[in-house]
């Protein structure tokens, strides 16, 4: 496995407010989806909200390779200013993995776009995840769907653009489709959104979804790539 610097980011407020969070999820919901990651040979770095500069100093962002993001209840407290940074990065190369509620995240929001908006619903519905893309580097090892017995649903019309790649649609069992696994290109970043993940399911312990996850980081990578030059520049050949 090469030196992937992983940082997975969570608000780690649910796990503190409420028993029932907790005792799913006692290391927090970073805490199991690094222990996923680990499984796979990564040696992940978790940050919370409650750091100072909410986790997400300039060094740590000048050193990350790929962010995973778990936000929920409290999306505004990020500053604008970081929020700014964390696009930029993105911009610049780094990978952002955006799971299940961090949609409305405002890193996710300003590289998007749009409102990120979706119809939700918490009625322990099955979900049932189909890999619409089994050739993707994110589908691999992964089976022809992946099923959640208990799951929040969502719903389209979800007001994200359309993805430059779609790797999974899932189903769930009151009716309602949703587009998520949806992979994006901005600037030289690669952005993966992944639906599942409510707080209240023990989701990240799930070996498929750890696969997804370790997937994906490889995936967002970045490509290190040559420099880009920008501007008036002079020729290469004598003319
Ligand atoms: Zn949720």
């Amino acid at each position: 496995m090469e030196n992937i610097r992983v940082i997975i980011w969570n608000e780690n407020i649910h796990e503190k407010k409420s028993e029932k969070i907790a005792a799913i999820y006692p290391n927090g919901i970073h805490g199991a989806i690094a222990e996923g990651l680990e499984k796979f040979g990564y040696n992940p770095k978790t940050v919370t909200l409650d750091m100072p500069e909410c986790g997400l100093s300039d060094e740590i962002l000048d050193n990350t390779d790929v962010l995973i993001w778990w936000g929920h209840l409290k999306h505004d407290a990020i500053p604008d200013e970081i929020a700014e940074k964390v696009k930029q990065r993105v911009l610049d190369g780094m990978g952002f993995i955006v799971l299940h509620a961090s949609r409305l995240s405002k890193p996710f929001k300003l590289l998007m776009g749009t409102s990120c908006r979706a119809k939700w619903r918490e009625n322990d519905e099955t979900e049932r995840i189909w890999i619409i893309e089994p050739g993707h580097p994110i589908a691999r090892n992964l089976p022809e769907y992946i099923e959640i017995d208990k799951e929040e649903t969502y719903g389209e019309r979800t007001d994200i653009p359309a993805p430059d790649e779609l790797i999974f649609i899932s189903w769930f069992s009151g009716g309602e489709v949703c587009r998520s696994g949806c992979c994006y290109k901005r600037g030289l970043g690669k952005i993966f959104y992944f639906k599942p993940g409510h707080e209240e399911y023990p989701i990240y312990y799930r070996d498929d979804i750890r696969q997804v996850l370790a997937n994906a980081v490889d995936w967002a990578k970045p490509s290190n790539g040559p420099k880009t030059t920008f501007g008036n520049v002079q020729p290469i050949e004598k003319i």
